[in-house]
C-alpha cells in the first residue's frame, strides 16, 4: 500500500515511472541486466541520455541558444559553479528569498565574487517576493524561482538586461516557462523531476563562452561538460534513467501548460481550503507571492500542529510537518502528486478543523 506522500525532497515520484522502473530493474529491455550495470559509454545507455536531453528541450521550447546539462553535486554544487563560471570583473547581483539563495550567496562569497544583494525578504522571514530592478551591466543577475520552506514563488521573472540566473529546484518542470532573460535555469531533480543526486542545468550559449574562458578544474566547468554532453565522467546514470522516465512521463501528460493547469487546479483546491477555515489554519506567505508547490501553513497553535501531522499520518498522508526553521506545517504538491490526493488532503484538514476548532 502506497501513503499519499507530501514530502518536500525527497519527494513522491509518479506511479507509472516507479512501476516501469520495477519492471525493467532486473532486465532492461530483455537484456538480462538493469540500467545501472552497464557502461555509460553503450548505445543503450546513450539513448536513455541523450532521449532525457532532447525531452527536456522540447517541453520547455528551448531554441538553439540552449544545451542541457546533466551535473552530479545536486542543486548545491551550482550555487558554486554559478560564480566560478559566470562571474566576470562587475558585480553578481542576488536576491535573497530564503534559505536557498542564503546559500548560494554564501558559496559566490566563499568565492570572493563582487556581489551585491539588490533585493531581500528578510525583513519579514521571507514571506513575500521583493521587487527588485538589476543593474543592466551585472555580470549575472540571480533568484531561486520558488522557495520550498516559505512556499513563495515567482508569478513572473525580474525584467532584466543581465543574464538572468534561476535555481528552479522545487517548481522545474511544473509550468511553461519564457527563456527570453534566462542565461542560466538549473534544479536538482529529487523534488519535481525525479531522484536526488542529479542537478538539470540548462544554459545558454554565450555562458558557455564565458566558462570556457575560465581557469577551471574540468568537473566545475560548463564548457567541458557540455564538449563531452554530460558524459565527461561517469555520470549518474540511475538517476538519469528515472529523470528521463518523468520526461517521458510528462509529455504523456500533455506537456508543461497542461501539468501547469493540474498543478493550478491543486494549489487553488488547498488554498480555498485554508482560506475558508475561519482562521483555523493560516497560510504563511503573502497572497500573491503564494507557491503553486510548496504550501506553508499553520492550524492554531504548535500542539495543534504536531497533532495534524500525527493524525495525517494514521490516515496515510506523509509529509506534512513544516521545515524546522518555520515550524507549522506544509504540503509539498509537486508534479506527482493528483488532484485526487489533494481532496483527500483537504477532506482530512476539514474533519480536523471539525474536531479541534
Ligand atoms: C532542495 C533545494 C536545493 C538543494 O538541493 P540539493 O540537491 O540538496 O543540493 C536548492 N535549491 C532549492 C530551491 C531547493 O529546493
Amino acid at each position: 500500500m502506497r501513503v499519499i506522500n507530501f514530502s518536500a525532497g525527497p519527494s513522491t515520484l509518479p506511479l507509472e515511472v516507479l512501476k516501469e522502473a520495477q519492471d525493467e530493474l532486473l532486465s532492461y529491455k530483455g537484456k538480462g541486466f538493469s540500467i545501472m550495470e552497464i557502461s555509460h559509454r553503450t548505445k543503450l545507455f546513450e539513448e536513455v541520455h541523450f532521449e532525457a536531453m532532447q525531452n527536456v528541450k522540447s517541453l520547455y521550447k528551448l531554441s538553439d541558444d540552449y544545451e542541457v546539462l546533466f551535473l552530479q553535486g545536486g542543486a548545491s554544487l551550482q550555487f558554486a559553479m554559478v560564480p566560478m563560471n559566470l562571474s566576470l570583473n562587475g558585480v553578481c547581483e542576488y536576491v535573497n528569498t530564503g534559505v536557498w539563495t542564503k546559500k548560494a550567496i554564501k558559496e559566490a562569497k566563499i568565492l570572493n565574487v563582487n556581489l551585491n544583494v539588490v533585493a531581500s525578504s528578510e525583513e519579514d522571514n521571507f514571506s513575500h517576493i521583493p521587487d527588485v530592478k538589476f543593474s543592466d551591466n551585472a555580470d549575472y543577475a540571480y533568484i531561486c524561482s520558488n522557495n520550498t520552506i516559505y512556499g513563495t514563488q515567482y508569478q513572473s521573472y525580474p525584467d532584466t538586461k543581465a543574464p538572468l540566473v534561476v535555481d528552479a529546484s522545487s517548481d522545474f518542470f511544473s509550468k511553461e516557462v519564457d527563456f527570453k532573460n534566462i542565461a542560466l535555469f538549473y534544479g536538482g531533480t529529487q523534488k519535481n523531476a525525479g531522484i536526488s543526486g542529479l542537478a538539470c542545468v540548462i544554459i545558454r550559449k554565450d555562458m558557455l563562452e564565458r566558462s570556457a574562458s575560465k581557469n577551471l578544474p574540468s568537473m566545475l566547468k560548463y564548457s567541458i561538460h557540455n564538449e563531452n554532453k554530460s558524459l565527461f565522467n561517469t555520470p549518474n546514470t540511475f538517476a538519469i534513467y528515472i529523470f528521463a522516465l518523468e520526461m517521458r512521463w510528462l509529455l504523456k501528460q500533455g506537456g508543461l501548460a497542461k501539468i501547469d493547469e493540474n498543478n493550478k487546479a491543486k494549489a487553488n483546491l488547498l488554498y480555498e481550503c485554508i482560506d475558508s477555515s475561519e482562521g483555523f489554519y493560516t497560510g504563511f506567505a503573502r497572497k500573491e507571492d503564494r507557491s503553486l508547490m510548496n504550501v506553508s501553513f499553520k492550524s492554531k497553535n504548535a500542539e495543534l500542529d504536531a497533532l495534524f501531522v500525527k493524525e495525517a499520518e494514521a490516515n496515510s498522508m506523509l509529509g506534512l510537518k513544516g521545515h524546522r526553521l518555520l515550524g507549522g506545517l506544509r504540503a509539498s504538491i509537486y508534479n506527482a502528486i493528483t488532484l485526487e490526493q489533494v481532496k483527500e488532503l483537504c477532506a482530512f484538514m476539514n474533519e480536523f478543523k471539525k474536531k479541534y476548532a
